[in-house]
């Protein structure tokens, strides 16, 4: 064992377990850990690298787009899922709100005649309810020739309803609601009510109602494995079985690869 790893002396035991200053009880420095500024993290997924997310990374086609408006205090947060979605969906295009300075490429992109942009907003007020669709009106897009995009406003709560306020160039979109049954299983940030989905799963059941269903189950399955890593990480626990979600996107990436040789 090397000496680092042991009490010498009673002193040393002293000094590791009362704070040096005031010589009061120290918490274990296991706590010190837990609030995660000490965690290593993977370069390629971000993730405490104890269980990383980069062995699940697989590509889906699908035949909708998701672009993701996120709020800039959103965007560095690790716990973050809008931006699983492009790991996943190649063509997926990922925006910095700012109220005063429009993002020059998003401006070009809603001008372009070969997208059928939607913003995905809760219908609960009535000042925009002549711009409400249903997810007809992205079936239809399809039928004409047209990309269906789902723009998300990826944020909290707060910060969304302020970027769907405060961008004149969303005002003329039409304005798709989520209706599901679903509840969400995000466990890295307490939610206010079960019915408050996270952002990856937001685009999950976009994708599934609109006909991309296999690019659904693979985001899915990606959102499922960046849930349970992290929160495993979080209490130091290496998941050693992998998940049924783990063992359906190492399949797929196994068939990729032997694809390709
Ligand atoms: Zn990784």
């Amino acid at each position: 064992m090397p000496a680092s790893d042991t009490y010498n002396t009673l002193a040393d035991r002293a000094s590791a377990e009362s704070d040096p200053m005031t010589r009061h009880p120290r918490p274990p420095s296991r706590e010190f850990k837990a609030r995660g500024s000490f965690v290593t993290r993977c370069a390629g997924c971000n993730l405490p690298e104890l269980n990383c997310l980069c062995p699940y990374q697989v590509k889906a086609e699908s035949h909708a787009q998701v672009w993701l408006l996120t709020h800039p205090l959103e965007h560095y947060k690790p716990t973050n899922t809008g931006r699983l979605i492009g790991d996943v969906l190649a063509q997926t295009e990922v925006f910095t709100w700012y109220r005063t300075a429009p993002d020059k490429h998003l401006m070009a992109l809603l001008e372009d005649p070969r997208y059928s942009p939607f913003v995905v907003f809760p219908d609960d007020q009535p000042d925009y309810a002549d711009r409400v669709v249903t997810l007809g009106a992205v079936v239809d897009a399809k039928h004409s020739g047209k990309i269906p995009v789902y723009i998300l406003l990826d944020g909290t709560w707060r910060q969304a309803r302020r970027i769907f306020r405060k961008s004149p160039y969303l005002d003329a979109l039409p304005v798709l609601p989520l209706r599901t049954e679903r509840e969400t299983r995000y466990r890295l940030r307490k939610p206010a009510s079960s019915a408050h989905l996270c952002t990856a799963e937001v685009a999950v059941e976009l994708l599934r109602q609109g006909g991309d269903v296999t690019a659904a189950a693979m985001l899915d399955d990606y959102f499922d494995v960046f849930n349970d890593s992290y929160a495993a990480s979080r209490s130091y626990h290496k998941i050693e079985t992998p998940t049924p979600a783990m063992q359906r996107l190492s399949a797929k990436r196994d068939a990729e690869s032997s694809a390709k040789e």
